[in-house]
């Protein structure tokens, strides 16, 4: 594991790309092998394995939710988490908003823009994001800050495909940050890649990675039971 993380942070820190170490299905003893290594960026795809990790590590770490997030969720992860990736509506945006403002806190969220062509991803289409951004209502919103966006390739071998959604999404990124700027709209991270495609994310222009099973090996998919 150590050798795996050190030689892609080396790879990523060459290209200024940020890197979200993702935990989910590890237990507390690997992420803290990393914090030692001074990774302090980690990212979580369920509410409660995510609570019951941050209520055992250090306050400082960064915790990204990368996971699709259901609206009565929101108020348990709203004191502390760092980045919302996965923002796929507008309730839920107006939630997050109010359980931020009762924290006193500016939250920073991306939206999840929808590129694969599995339906099981989620994820909001392209127009629903564009109005999202222009509307009224989110001019309003005093707790939220949207970042940019982040979005899943289609899980295939067919790297072609991977890198036209990428490209795709890059593109409508670029057309976004052209068009939105605000106290509430700073459209400056993109977030795309994960093991199997990171490479081809960014050079498509990723500058957020989000990488599990190339550091911390395989999942355990009997985590979540055991806890
Ligand atoms: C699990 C997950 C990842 C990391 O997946 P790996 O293939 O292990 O790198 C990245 N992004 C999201 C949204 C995930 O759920």
């Amino acid at each position: 594991m150590k050798e795996n993380y050190k030689e892609i942070k080396k790879w990523l820190d060459e290209r200024k790309v940020k890197l979200v170490a993702v935990s989910k299905t590890h237990p507390v003893e690997s992420i803290e092998m990393l914090l030692k290594m001074g990774q302090n960026v980690f990212g979580e795809n369920k509410v409660q394995e995510l609570l019951m990790k941050n209520s055992q590590l250090p306050y400082t770490i960064e915790w990204h939710l990368i996971g699709h997030l259901q609206s009565n969720k929101v108020k348990f992860i709203a004191p502390f988490i760092s980045l919302i990736q996965s923002v796929d509506s507008m309730k839920l945006l107006k939630e997050i908003n109010a359980q931020a403002s009762k924290c006193n806190r500016v939250q920073s969220v991306l939206f999840q823009i929808s590129i694969a062509d599995e339906e099981t991803k989620f994820g909001m289409e392209e127009d629903v994001c564009f109005s999202i951004l222009e509307s009224k209502e989110l001019a309003l919103m005093k707790n939220i800050r949207i970042e940019g966006l982040m979005g899943m390739a289609t899980n295939t071998e067919n790297h072609k495909k991977v890198r036209t959604e990428f490209k795709g999404l890059k593109k409508f990124f670029d057309s976004l940050k052209k068009k939105f700027s605000s106290e509430s709209i700073r459209l400056e991270t993109l977030s795309m890649g994960m093991s199997s495609d990171y490479k081809i994310a960014v050079e498509e222009g990723s500058n957020l990675v989000r990488l599990g099973s190339v550091i911390f090996g395989e999942r355990n998919y009997e985590y979540n039971m055991i806890i």
